[in-house]
């Protein structure tokens, strides 16, 4: 257990994280209460009540939910991906339908269990026809995922697919180039691999093999950051 101390800078840097976030949503006066100290289950409440009905971008006409993400507060790892399908938008969660069965799947390969960690996309609605997030929609919703990384402060990052690694890394790297190592993310180790929804739609066992390589990469790395 930490040093009272600690714990005092991890509370103020929680407090800047998040004062950071709602200046970034435009917000110039908030009602001081305790709850602005609160961990991160409490971060990620006020978040959520933040996104609901959000109109930031033009993806809210044809959204039906919000998939805000999924997962435990203190989750050590978070998962990102590019943006909810027509399933998720339809229940309201990330990763659910086929890609989100096979996602589970990859995760307890390698002994993780989908209630450990934290799942979300970049951005919260659903593109039409499933296109790429475009640039000023990125922007828009960037904040919530900044909250979401702050709230939760993982040790270790997974990007799902091309687009949220080239979005997390700020690169326009292809995934084939991306994968198979550890980049930095901040100060946290961040570890591309395919997309869920690729490794269906190219089911060759070299795309697999390659997709059980990250895992083990992730597994290892997941290991080193919690320090076992
Ligand atoms: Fe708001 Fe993000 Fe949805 Fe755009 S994608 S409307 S910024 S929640």
């Amino acid at each position: 257990m930490g040093a009272p101390a600690d714990h005092l800078a991890e509370a103020f840097h929680g407090l800047a994280d998040h004062l950071r976030f709602l200046q970034a949503l435009g917000v110039k006066e908030l009602p001081l209460s305790r709850e602005y100290l609160a961990g991160p289950g409490g971060g990620l409440r006020r978040l959520e009540q933040a996104i609901e009905g959000c109109t930031r971008c033009k993806l809210c006409r044809g959204r039906r939910t919000i998939v805000f993400g999924s997962g435990p507060a203190e989750a050590g790892l978070m998962l990102i991906g590019e943006g909810p399908g027509e399933e998720e938008d339809r229940q309201g969660k990330p990763f659910v339908g086929r890609a989100g069965q096979l996602l589970t799947r990859m995760l307890e390969s390698v002994g993780i269990s989908r209630d450990e960690v934290y799942i979300t996309n970049i951005v919260k609605c659903r593109p039409p026809g499933n296109r790429n997030p475009e640039p000023d929609e990125i922007a828009a919703c960037a904040p919530f995922l900044d909250g979401q990384l702050a709230a939760i402060r993982p040790r270790i990052v997974c990007a799902l697919g091309t687009f949220a690694a080239q979005t997390l890394l700020r690169t326009r790297e292809p995934i084939g180039k991306l994968r198979g190592r550890v980049h930095a993310f901040g100060a946290i180790p961040l570890i591309p691999t395919f997309h869920p929804a690729f490794l269906l739609r190219n089911p060759g066992p070299q795309y697999r093999r390659l997709a059980w390589e990250d895992m083990k990469l992730l597994r290892r790395e997941y290991d080193r950051a919690r320090g076992g």
